[in-house]
């Protein structure tokens, strides 16, 4: 078989009668009705409108510019159509005697009433009209609307949808659970939303909540809430080892998990010390825990994660903790090596940036099980690193991974050779109803309690044009010896430019602020030099900290109590709050100042206004949510693989329960009818679903 290229449908992916039938359109025209000249020169103003005539005049006119006129008339009056861009054969086609059928807006020209660019379609004068409103597909460009609806006009007649289409969910189960017995089975779903008839109510279909969409819409959450059902049934059939909490007798050492108790400067807090319970057990079940350990920035989640890895070691594997950038990473490394190196724990540090030999050695240690404790980047998931014998895998922030990321470390850690603990960590609360599709495989622990001590934090939003009088309050700030940030404008495109404006930043208030030591921090810098700058931070020696975003994470100083944020408005939401959640920390009132510069998007208006207002991490998720879409927070932007094509989460939340309630009974009442409902919704999307 010789192999063609594909067609331009094909590219778009509707390639079976299944995909185009699916293929649903995001608006329609109406174009059931016809109206007289006479009529449309009347109604036809502002709006679309259809009407027919005969052509009585065409010609080309070369003044002002080129363009093609034709006059049209019916028994009551004569209108004019006006082509700036037209094809030869157009011109041919609506030669003097032929019938046309136009559709567009009326509106007064130079020569009189006319219509400008009108869709026409050839007609002879009986041609009936449509009954059923004229669908329109997304499309990519270059193909046009005619190739699209022929093509689904066919797939919709093809025998194989009876099967791939037709309804086997059993009656009595769809009686029970739907709220409506209005929703047309899902054969019929489909073929009306491709072919509303004339009287539809065009309002529903397009908000999609007519009962067709309806339909559509709870088969496709069926699909998902049944694939994650069954991921979390597999995964408690899966083995892990067990992780009990090990008593130690008296003469012996303490056990690594004591060690760490021990050696900690505080307490855990009540709220940490419930998610350990919780997480304690899950680790000593014999199938891997998959947990969300959830806790707003500052809350403490580290000391949980190291918790959890002195378990692993204590039973004689190694923990390792990811993190999605290298200075998160970098930070674990740090923190880890004060608590775990006094208990003679050996750790490997495994990222990217690493030189050749020192990376080599890296995995030798974590392939010959000398390495306990490992951290890095997504570097340790790559196929040349094997760990000896892996137990638990800490995963930190992990919805900022990339979509294709999270996949490779699911299919890493969750391989045949090591199905070990799992426990992610985020400081960005998960919706509920993203919790509920998303992440229904997912256990969630929440910190929902600040360590003792932390001050709520006063946040201002501030005109740029202002600086001045934010440098000298800045000023009066560090003459009380406490100390601040400053926080250097994000600048995606440039990390040359962001680095020039950290450094002009840097430069201005070194001047601005002589009695005081200033000090500067950001990416390029090697890891020592960082290191040196937030140790000399640490013990005051600086007092004003200039930085890129490189202290978004990880840097706890309670001293300062005050952020500067320089174009906050081109910050996202959680990079604020994550910003922000650096000050707070001591005895100080804290105040945070966002400083923004003109002229501001409504977007970002409403984002500063709801970081003043709030501190509070889950209604700044929500909105986030509501602003982004879950792709983006899910970090599935890039993959551009709408998981959930016909369900918009906000809209359609109340869907969800539903469709969980079908899922379970599906699953334990009709199993046979599983997979061909999964099959015919998610195809070979299914492994998305996982990531
Ligand atoms: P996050 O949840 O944002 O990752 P961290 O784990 O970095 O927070 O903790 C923030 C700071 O709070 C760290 O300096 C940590 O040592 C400290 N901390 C954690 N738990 C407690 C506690 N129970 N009491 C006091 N300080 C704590
Ligand atoms: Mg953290």
């Amino acid at each position: 078989m010789t192999k063609r290229p594909p067609t331009a449908l094909e590219k778009m992916g509707l390639n079976s009668p299944m995909a185009l039938a699916l293929h649903l359109p995001s608006r329609y025209e109406d174009e059931t009705e016809l109206f007289t000249i006479e009529e449309a020169l009347g109604l036809g103003r502002f709006h679309s409108i259809q009407t027919q005539g005969v052509v009585i005049r065409s010609q080309v006119m070369f003044r002002p510019r080129r363009q093609l006129l034709v006059t049209i008339e019916d028994d009551t009056a004569s209108l004019q159509l006006r082509f700036l861009n037209f094809y030869p054969s157009q011109q041919k086609q609506m030669a003097v005697g032929s019938h046309v059928r136009v559709r567009g807006e009326v509106r007064e020209g130079y020569l009189g009433a006319e219509m400008v660019h009108p869709t026409v379609r050839m007609v002879t004068p009986d041609s009936p009209l449509p009954t059923s409103l004229t669908p329109v597909y997304p499309a990519s460009a270059g193909i046009s609307q005619t190739i699209i609806r022929k093509a689904v006009l066919q797939a919709l007649r093809d025998a194989s949808l009876k099967d791939s289409l037709g309804e086997f969910l059993p009656p009595k189960l769809l009686a029970e659970i739907l709220p409506t017995n209005d929703w047309p089975p899902l054969q019929e779903a489909i073929t009306y939303l491709h072919q509303p008839p004339a009287d539809a109510n065009t309002q529903s279909l397009l908000e999609r909540t007519h009962p067709a969409w309806r339909r559509v819409q709870f088969e496709e959450l069926l699909a998902q809430q049944i694939s994650l059902k069954r991921a979390h049934a597999i995964r408690r059939e899966r083995h892990a080892p067990s992780f009990e909490k090990i008593k130690q007798k008296s003469n012996v050492a303490p056990s690594i998990e004591e060690g760490l108790f021990k050696a900690l400067p505080f307490e855990l807090t009540g709220a940490q010390a419930r998610v350990w319970s919780e997480i304690g057990l899950d680790l000593s079940n014999t199938f891997p825990m998959n947990r969300l350990l959830q806790g707003d920035v500052g809350s403490g989640k580290t000391v949980i994660a190291a918790l959890a890895a002195a378990r692993a070691m204590d039973h004689g594997y190694q923990a390792a903790i990811m993190a999605p950038t290298e200075i998160l990473a970098e930070q674990h490394y740090l923190k880890m090596k004060e608590w775990f190196e006094p208990l003679g724990i050996k750790i490997a540090w495994l990222s990217g940036s690493l030189k050749a030999k020192e990376k080599r050695l890296a995995q030798e240690m974590i392939e010959g099980g000398d390495a306990q404790l490992i951290i890095g980047t997504h570097a340790l998931i790559q196929d040349k690193v094997s760990f000896a014998k892996l137990g638990l895998a800490v995963i930190d922030e992990q919805h900022r991974f990339g979509v294709r990321q999270r996949l490779e470390i699911q299919q890493r850690v969750g391989s045949e050779l090591f199905y070990c603990h799992q426990l992610m960590m985020s400081a960005t609360p998960i919706p509920r109803t993203l919790a509920m599709t998303y992440y229904a495989d997912l256990d969630v622990s929440v910190i929902d309690e600040l360590p003792l001590g932390r001050k709520p934090i006063s946040t201002k939003v501030v005109k740029a044009t202002r600086r001045d009088e934010v440098i000298s309050g800045l000023q009066d700030w560090l003459d009380k010896g406490l100390q601040a940030y400053w926080v250097c404008p994000l600048i995606e495109e440039s990390e040359v430019l962001q680095l020039q404006t950290a450094v002009d930043s840097f430069e201005q208030l070194t001047l601005a602020l002589p009695h005081f030591k200033v000090g500067l921090v950001h990416g390029r810098l090697k890891g020592e030099e960082k290191a040196a700058v937030m140790a000399a931070f640490k013990a005051n020696e600086i007092q004003l900290l200039v930085a890129t975003t490189v202290i978004e994470v990880g840097v706890d100083v309670p001293n300062a109590a005050l952020m500067v944020i320089e174009h906050a408005e081109r910050f996202g939401y959680a990079q604020i709050h994550q910003l922000r959640g650096r000050v707070g920390r001591g005895s100080a009132d804290s105040v945070c100042i966002l400083m923004y510069a003109e002229p501001l998007s409504l977007a970002a208006k409403e984002r500063l206004q709801t970081l003043r207002e709030t501190s509070d991490g889950f209604v700044i998720a929500e909105r986030d949510l509501s602003l982004r879409g879950p792709g983006e927070l899910l970090g599935a932007k890039q993959s551009g693989d709408a998981m959930l094509r016909f369900v918009d989460l906000q809209r359609d939340a109340w869907l969800i329960e539903l469709a969980q309630v079908a899922a379970e009974r599906l699953l334990t009442e009709h199993g046979d009818l599983v997979e061909r409902h999964l099959e015919r919704w998610l195809g070979s999307r299914t492994e998305f679903l996982k990531a």
